[in-house]
This record gives C-alpha cells, structure tokens and sequence, in this order.
C-alpha cells in the first residue's frame, strides 16, 4: 500500500464528531468548526482534548491556560527563512538569554495553553560543532511558536569506534525518560533544518518520518521506506519496537531496520503532506565515516534481531551536562554494550 494511501486511511478516520470550539478573544467569539482531514487525528493524548482546527487559528486568538494548545496556531505561518550560515554558541547563548522561560537543558513549556505533547528532541552527535547553534537557533522559535513542551538531548559518541547514530538514539531515550516525563520523542539530524513552521513536532497514533523532502535529494522522497534525517515516535511506540538497533557502526541501514521493526510491530508511518515536509540541510563534509558494509546482512534478519537487540539488551555508562540550552550525554560506545549472539 502506498504511503499516501496509508496517511488517507490514517485521516479518514479522524473526527467523526462535530466539535465546536469556543474562544473568547479581546472582543469577540470565535466558532471553530472541526471536520475530518486534520493532520493528527487521534493522538494519545488528544482524546481528552478536542481543540482541533482545520484552519490555522487567527492572529487574535485568545490562548486560556487551562485548555490545550492547539496544534494550527497564528503563528505558524508556513514557509520559513532558514538561515544556515555559522553562529557561535556565545551568540545563541546571548540571543536566548532574553528568554527566561527556557530552562536549564533548554526545557520549554508553554505558559498560555497546556502544552499537548512533551517532546525529547534526541541530537545524534560527534564533531559537528558548527552545527550545533544553527540547530537551536533555529528549532526553539519554531518549537516554541508550535506551543509544545520541549527539551534537547545532544548524545555525543566519544571512544574511536565507527559512529552509531542509533545506539546512540537509544541511550538517548534511556536518559530522557530518566530526566522528565515526556510523551514524545523525535530523533533529530543536527544538520536537518525544518523549511516549514507547519510541521507540527508532535507524535501521533502512528509512528512520523518528518524528513520526507530533502533539499540534497532535490526534495524528492529517496525511497518508499526511507526513514532517515528526522522522525518521532511516542514513548510507548518506541518502548514497543525495542528501540533502534545497537549494532550498526558506521553511516547507513540503521534507519532502513527502525523502518522495519516499525511494521513488524503492526504500525504505519504518516508524513507532513506537501510541502510541510521540506528541509536544508547544512552542507557537511563526510570526514573520515565509514559505511557499514554489514548493513544488507543485518536488514535480512531484522525480523529475528527485533526483540534481542534494541532498548533491552543495552548497557552504557554516561557522563551528564547540563547546558542551558541542551542536556549533553557523552557516552563511549563498544559493540560489548549490547551483547547479542551472532545474526
Ligand atoms: N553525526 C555526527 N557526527 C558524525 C556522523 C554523524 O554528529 O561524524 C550525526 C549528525 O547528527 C548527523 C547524523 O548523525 O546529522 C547523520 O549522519 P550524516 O549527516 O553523516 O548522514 P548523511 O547526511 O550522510 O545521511
Ligand atoms: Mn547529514
């Protein structure tokens, strides 16, 4: 079945009911009509709350702190600036001092509306410092104007082993869960760059690839299963799938497996339609990577590996800062942390 056949199914199950919406602003009342087509239908959390909008709410919508946020507000205009050019932490750090709300680790809540998903935002990461600022300079006002609760985790691989970008993902996981209650995780490229506000960073009954259109693939999705740059799965879709798998080292097919273990375990993927799903990336040089070779071997038996390697069968000791932006999780990773017999 096609992906967009997939998202259809997802939607046509939407709303069944009429939900009228009522919001005072500064001087008069607003009926918002809620119809089927909305984006995340059925959220784990969004049974209780029914503040749903096909249209994006208007400049003058009055926010009550005791309702949920709504996922179509003012602010998300569509199309953004993205501005990859370098930038110091000393600059960001400057800039976002003005902001009191952040929280030390870069921990965000909105204070108008109840905040509908808490998201981890997981940053794979080694030697790409440059990146870093472009990252938070530009995703804290885009996360912020989509009124979620936020925080980063920036997972960094020390040790001379080839990187792991999903063994990292599941350490990640680990220590946000342990760090605050969060209900939603995405798993975020730093070199991946929203181009639209749209793209609402929020979970849904069905796991998310947000990175569908990529400027260095000509904004064409790859392949049908691709599921790279940046995706976000509940925690209880993760805990389920048992996470990323831990053993591959090296650049590829990660992605490809969570794909896998995402259907094995009786789930679809949605997408941003249209253009919601744009992204930059920012340019970067493959310095010294090595591809895993391993990986079309490992791809055949994901099936097999699924509950023998992932979140369950890995230990790791971490060292934890706390910046005022992200939390930084160092971790030295080796194949012995995630003992699996032969596949
Ligand atoms: N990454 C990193 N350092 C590395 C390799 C990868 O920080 O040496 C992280 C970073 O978040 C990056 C992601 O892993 O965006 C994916 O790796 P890469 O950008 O090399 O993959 P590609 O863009 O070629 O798919
Ligand atoms: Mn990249």
């Amino acid at each position: 079945m096609s992906v967009l056949k997939r998202m259809m199914r997802v939607s046509n199950r939407s709303l069944l009911a009429f939900i009228f919406f009522f919001s005072l602003s500064s001087s008069c009342l607003y009926f918002v009509y809620v119809a089927p087509g909305i984006d995340y239908p059925e959220g784990n959390n969004s049974s209780d709350y029914l503040v749903q909008t096909t249209t994006y709410l208007p400049e003058n919508f009055t926010y009550s702190p005791y309702l949920p946020c709504p996922e179509k507000l003012p602010y998300m205009r569509g199309f953004l600036n993205v501005n990859v050019s370098e930038i110091s932490f000393d600059e960001i750090h400057q800039l976002f001092s003005k902001d009191l709300d952040i929280e030390p680790g870069g921990h965000w809540r909105p204070k108008d509306c109840k905040p509908r998903w808490k998201v981890a935002v997981l940053i794979p990461f080694r030697n790409r410092h440059e990146h870093l600022p472009i990252f938070f300079l530009h995703l804290i006002p885009m996360l912020q104007k989509q009124r979620l609760e936020f925080a980063f985790y920036v997972i960094e691989q020390t040790g001379t082993q080839p990187f792991n970008r999903a063994m990292l993902f599941n350490v990640g996981f680990k220590e946000a869960m342990k760090d605050s209650v969060w209900d939603c995780v995405i798993f975020h490229d730093v070199d991946h760059l929203p181009e639209n506000d749209r793209n609402y960073y929020g979970c849904g009954e069905m796991p998310r690839h947000f990175a569908a259109k990529l400027d260095k693939y000509m904004y064409i999705l790859p392949y049908k299963e691709f599921f790279g740059g940046v995706s976000g799965l509940t925690v209880e879709q993760f805990k389920k799938i048992n996470g990323f798998p831990n053993a591959f080292w090296g650049w590829g097919g990660e992605d490809d497996d969570l794909w896998n273990r995402v259907h094995y375990a009786g789930y679809n993927v949605t997408r941003p339609e249209g253009d919601l799903g744009k992204y930059k990336s920012i340019p970067h040089h493959h310095r010294g990577e090595v591809q895993f070779l391993g990986r079309y071997k490992l791809l055949r038996y994901s099936k097999e590996r699924q509950y023998i390697d992932g979140l369950n069968n890995l230990i790791y000791t971490p060292k934890i800062l706390v910046d005022r932006l992200y939390t930084n999780i160092s971790v030295n990773l080796m194949p012995e942390l995630a003992p699996i017999e032969e596949y």
